[in-house]
């Protein structure tokens, strides 16, 4: 095989309670990536649409990655990419992270997988840190396995897949208002107190036995940060707004999409979710702050082939 074609969707960082270590792949939202296998050796942008990217291949997530993959390898061959970048840059959707996720799942697939998932994380980290020095690797992992995942960021960031919960939604607003992560990160506090520490060591331990038992009482509960939101909160003069509109509508939670701006509410069941992403729209339109807005499931597939 010498073409590839793959998706490779959005995700969702945080899962409010999960700072840097849960996330989720989005539906229908996705980068799409071209891939050619060639002779002449290293790694090369044929094209990009869609939203503006680097085109200098040091300067790309998704061909650092692939760089970083080759490095591995003995190789005496090279790639040409495309990317159709449909994931806007500072969305807080993992745009960044799902073109080095889409671009190095593509290669693997063409050399028939000599690495496993786990190692194409490790991969496509390596293009994720260029676009933020200090990028956690869980927008990397839901792009890469789907569901949802819970990465460690520093064992070689061993990803699990978490057990998907039955008729749970997510409802994403994306405000059309660009934030840069390492902006984004850079107000956040360097200490915390322990007693926010161990509530979010419980809230996530909880989330994780809910997601398990399908206990969505108790998914509720544990939707909640202690870390980050506070400050976050602030960043976003909407945001209170919209977290109050879809609590008084009877979401599980409404928070923060990695670092911001896209804002996502978990639901339970499609009708209730369908009312509320209408609700928040309305709500949207009335501040006058333009948006767009997805209806997902809660853990949707990884990096998929679209065509050989
Ligand atoms: P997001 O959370 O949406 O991924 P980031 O702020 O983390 O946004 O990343 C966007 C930054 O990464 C921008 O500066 C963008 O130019 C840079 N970048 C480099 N390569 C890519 C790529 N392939 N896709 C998206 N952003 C990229």
């Amino acid at each position: 095989m010498k073409e590839i074609k793959v998706f490779s969707p959005a995700s969702v960082s945080n899962i409010s309670c999960g700072f840097d270590v849960l996330g989720f792949a989005m539906e229908g939202l996705g980068d799409i990536i071209s891939l050619k296998k060639i002779d002449k050796k290293g790694v090369f942008i044929k094209n990009i649409s869609g939203f503006n990217i680097p085109l200098d291949v040091k300067k790309n997530t998704a061909t650092v990655a692939l760089l970083a993959f080759l490095e591995k390898l003995d190789y005496s061959y090279g790639f040409e990419i495309s990317i159709e970048k449909n994931i806007k840059p500072g969305s807080g959707l993992g745009s960044s992270a799902a073109s080095a996720a889409g671009s190095v799942y593509a290669a693997n697939m063409i050399l028939g997988e000599p690495f496993t998932l786990n190692q194409l994380v490790e991969f496509a980290m390596q293009g994720e840190l260029i676009s933020s020095e200090s990028a956690p690797a869980d927008n990397i992992a839901s792009s890469l396995f789907g569901g949802i995942v819970l990465v460690d960021n520093f064992t070689k960031y061993k990803v699990i897949n978490l057990p998907i919960p039955q008729d749970i939604f997510a409802v994403i607003h994306h405000p059309l208002i660009s934030v840069s992560t390492s902006e984004s990160r850079n107000q956040l506090p360097n200490k915390v107190l322990l007693k926010n520490a161990s509530d979010q060591l419980t809230n996530i331990a909880s989330f994780v036995h809910s997601l398990h038992t399908n206990n969505i009482d108790l998914m509720k509960l544990s939707l909640n940060d202690h870390l980050v939101q506070n400050q976050r909160e602030d960043l976003f003069p909407y945001f209170k707004k919209i977290k109050n509109i879809s609590n008084e509508m009877g979401s599980l939670c409404c928070s923060i999409s990695g670092s911001g701006p896209s804002i996502f509410s978990l639901v339970s069941g499609y009708k209730l979710a369908e009312k509320i992403k209408l609700d928040i729209d309305k709500g949207f339109i009335k501040m006058g702050v333009k948006f767009n807005s997805y209806l997902s499931t809660f853990g949707s597939q990884g990096a998929r082939v679209l065509q050989f």
